[in-house]
């Protein structure tokens, strides 16, 4: 999980809510105004998210096949309503269909506000380390639940890893590594940018000789 420095909400958001005070995010889907705004802010965080998924740090685009806006604290459970239209409770989640859901599609309506680890918090990435063989594990207890709740360790994530990792290594390059993988290129950066950090700032890239 990479920690997502947020630029402010978009316009058009704000202004949404300034006309329907009473919206929930359910309702956005009831007409061309809501749907619309919908889309702009998916585009709006997936940009500031550098295209990667908020929680497993997949590649994704803005399209509604691809990512979608993830309520944090569950859109689904009574209690966190009134967080439904909140933007600092939204993030962009990858939206993919597999044997193994993982992210939003594996997390649903199961949250435990106290163990969950956001990507807005600033310690959320020393929650977490990677291995080499593509697996990610919590350095805490928080971390650990939170790989389990969003199936962080899913066959395709740790195997995308393991490949991921294996490229960058094969480099043999540290200030390549670092030019590639952990500065954004248009807007983007590389997948799994966190997982690439770690290892970096751990010296996994150096040279020994
Ligand atoms: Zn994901």
């Amino acid at each position: 999980m990479r920690r997502i420095e947020r630029m402010g909400e978009p316009s058009e958001w704000t202004a949404y809510i300034k006309r329907n005070p009473n919206a929930q995010y359910r309702d956005l889907d009831k007409d061309e105004e809501g749907i619309t705004v919908r889309k702009i802010l998916r585009e709006h965080l997936v940009r500031s998210q550098y295209y990667l998924c908020a929680y497993c740090c997949r590649r994704i685009e803005p399209s509604g096949e691809d990512s979608l806006n993830e309520h944090i604290k569950p859109q689904g459970i009574a209690r966190y309503s009134r967080y439904s239209m909140c933007y600092d409770n939204i993030v962009a989640s990858c939206n993919r269909q597999e044997n193994q859901p993982t992210c939003s599609a594996k997390k649903k309506n199961d949250y435990d506000e106290k163990r969950f680890v956001s990507p807005l918090q600033e310690d959320c990435e020393e929650h977490f380390a990677f291995a080499p063989n593509g697996e990610i594990m919590g350095t805490t207890e928080k971390g650990d639940y939170t790989c389990n709740l969003l199936g962080l360790n899913s066959y395709v994530l740790k195997e995308a890893r393991k490949a991921t990792y294996k490229t960058a290594a094969d480099y043999h390059d540290e200030n390549l590594v670092k030019e590639v993988y952990l500065m954004p290129h248009e807007g983007r950066l590389a997948p799994f940018a966190d997982m690439i950090k770690y290892f970096y700032d751990r010296g996994y890239f150096a040279e020994n000789t």
